[in-house]
């Protein structure tokens, strides 16, 4: 006997513009057609689910939905003969929980060529208590060493309590930058400095910077998570050579600043894209978090929740409060016979 459905968290449009969330049953023969079934054993809430669990036209296109960027699981079948039933493999980005049913429900299946396996350091957990937040921050250090960062120095980190910002500052901590953290939030300088921060700004303070033309250089690298007025000021106080990474748009996805930074100080600026990152990449870089770029104080980073409590992240993450990382542990689901349709 075939047990082929499962519980997910499912996005309808009510009424045209109106979304509601619920968690419900989907079926294993409604998934899309792919090589890799995969049971979910943890996803997490990322800034991109929450607007596919309302309704953004940006990120997700048809409803009903299930979000989740984010996945971490066992392979129960597989066409492709690189994955075996038992793999233990982590998703994040491509489609998955775009336009692809994601994480945020009890089994995906997806092209052999999303998935990375999973590295033998890291618990299906810890690999989510990371999730894209994590992935990104690695990629962003990545990207900004082959683009010149100094192997020491004064780093900077925006939208630093959430979880990527949180992820950038434990990550370039350890690996031995003096990291500042940029935060809108009032009370979390303790936190962030138990996470590696060696000086904690307020946003307003720091975006002021970009007030002036070019500001005092400061800099040898940074990580904006926000956009905008930030990145704008992150640009015009970096120092000679400076490498910046644009992350995210939690602010804004404008950005007005001029070229000073680039003309006076040879500053770059470079784009990060974690989901589209080819999987070999990937790998690599969860090799990386895994190993000598382990961020070893995670529960302080992350919390678990279940599936019915995805709705109050979604809500945190939108108004701005939510913090760190939060991993979604997915309710039990057994194949007795596992079949790929
Ligand atoms: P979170 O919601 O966890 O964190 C966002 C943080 O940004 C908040 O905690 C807050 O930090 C700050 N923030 C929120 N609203 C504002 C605002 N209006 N103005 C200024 N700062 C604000 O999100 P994530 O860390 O998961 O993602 C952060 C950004 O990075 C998002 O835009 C996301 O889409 C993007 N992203 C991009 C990826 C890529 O591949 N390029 C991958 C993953 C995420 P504080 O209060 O400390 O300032």
């Amino acid at each position: 006997m075939h047990d082929e459905s499962f519980s997910a968290l499912i996005v309808e449009e009510e009424t045209p513009g109106q979304f509601i969330r619920r968690i419900g049953t989907r079926h294993i023969e409604d998934l899309p057609d792919g090589d890799v079934l995969i049971r979910v054993h943890y996803s997490s809430v990322n800034y991109k689910d929450a607007l596919s669990a309302t309704g953004h036209a940006g990120v997700t296109r048809r409803y009903p939905h299930t979000p989740g960027i984010d996945a971490a699981g066992v392979v129960i079948s597989s066409r492709d003969s690189a994955w075996h039933a038992g793999d233990e493999i982590i998703v994040t980005g491509f489609d998955l929980g775009m336009n692809t049913p994601g994480g945020l429900g009890a089994v995906i299946r997806v092209p052999a060529t999303w998935i990375v396996r999973k590295p033998d350091t890291l618990s299906l957990r810890a690999c989510m208590m990371l999730g894209t937040a994590g992935f990104t921050a690695a990629l962003a250090l990545d990207r900004m060493q082959r683009h010149g960062l100094a192997a020491s120095g004064e780093v900077v980190v925006t939208g630093a309590t959430g979880g990527v910002g949180q992820c950038a500052v434990a990550l370039l901590a350890g690996q031995g930058y003096r990291v500042t953290a940029v935060t809108g939030k009032s009370g979390q300088e303790e936190a962030l400095k138990r996470l590696g921060a060696i000086e904690v700004i307020d946003r307003k303070d720091f975006n002021a910077m970009g007030q002036r033309p070019i500001a005092h250089a400061r800099w040898t690298g940074g990580v904006d998570t926000v956009g905008g007025e930030a990145l704008d000021a992150m640009l015009k106080s970096a120092a000679l050579g400076g490498v910046v990474a644009a992350c995210g748009l939690a602010a804004t996805a404008d950005l007005n600043t001029n070229v000073y930074p680039f003309i006076l100080r040879g500053v770059s600026l470079i784009g990060i894209d974690s989901a589209e990152t080819p999987v070999q990449t990937k790998a690599r870089l969860w090799s990386l978090l895994a190993g000598p770029w382990r961020i070893e104080r995670l529960d302080a980073i992350a919390r678990e929740v279940s599936l019915n409590e995805v709705g109050a992240v979604v809500r945190s993450i939108l108004n701005g409060t939510h913090r760190g990382r939060t991993v979604v542990r997915l309710p039990d689901y057994n194949v007795t016979s596992p079949d790929m349709r």
